[in-house]
């Protein structure tokens, strides 16, 4: 499942996990989990080539309990603070660093490998799992993800979401190393005028075709 910020992917791979019983993985939580490790390090996330030095060090772990969605950092359970503004406005500069990459996917494609998983990411139909028997990609209007987003988070409006998200959007569809965009054979589905047990249900049945 891949798609921009805001399409809907955690509600939607989490409640199609859900009705067919297999796990699931968020893998932009695990770019944020190393994000969040970056600044916790005092590590400078412009400066590439010291992300790259230090990608190797934190051990990442992530459940794949579509109910409850675990990560942690060298053992340190991170699922709060990875979601924070700072983790948020500084994810796309290291999810840009090809090391960083090289890293994130060995350790999605060995949870993967397990079996039985709805996968969501930006990468994932095209670089990290393109054998996969279903691959959706989730779009939906700048408008309606900004409000999506904003009714999560409070104090902040749907027009200073919606510029956040254009800018991280940008980053991540333009950077050199995968860039999100719809895989061969994928199914595009646009979420905007949908409620979110429809958009599962449209899911489901790509599914059972
Ligand atoms: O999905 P979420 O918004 O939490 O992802 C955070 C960030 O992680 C994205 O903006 C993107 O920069 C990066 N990401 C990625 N590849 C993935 C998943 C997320 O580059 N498969």
């Amino acid at each position: 499942m891949d798609g921009p910020s805001g399409s809907g992917k955690s509600s939607v791979s989490r409640g199609v996990a859900r009705a067919l019983g297999l796990r699931y993985l968020d893998t932009g939580a695990m770019y944020r989990a190393m994000t969040w490790w970056m600044l916790q390090q005092g590590v400078d996330v412009a400066d590439a080539a010291a992300v790259a030095a230090r990608s190797g060090e934190p051990v990442i772990v992530s459940g794949t309990d579509p109910d409850g969605p675990a990560i942690r950092v060298d053992g340190a359970d991170v699922a709060a603070p990875i979601r924070e503004a700072q983790v948020t406005g500084a994810v796309s500069a290291v999810a840009a660093v090809p090391e960083v990459r090289v890293r994130l996917v060995a350790l999605q494609r060995e949870i993967i490998g397990a079996g039985g998983i709805v996968v969501e990411g930006r990468d994932i139909g095209t670089v990290v799992w393109p054998q996969a028997a279903v691959k959706i990609y989730l779009t939906a209007s700048a408008e309606a993800r900004a409000l999506r987003r904003s009714a999560e988070l409070s104090g902040t409006t749907a027009e200073a979401q919606q510029a956040a998200m254009a800018r991280r959007d940008t980053l991540d569809s333009t950077r050199k190393t995968d860039p999100l965009s719809m895989a061969d054979g994928a199914v595009e589905l646009d979420t905007t005028p949908l409620t979110l047990e429809e958009v599962i249900d449209a899911v489901l049945s790509v599914v059972a075709e």
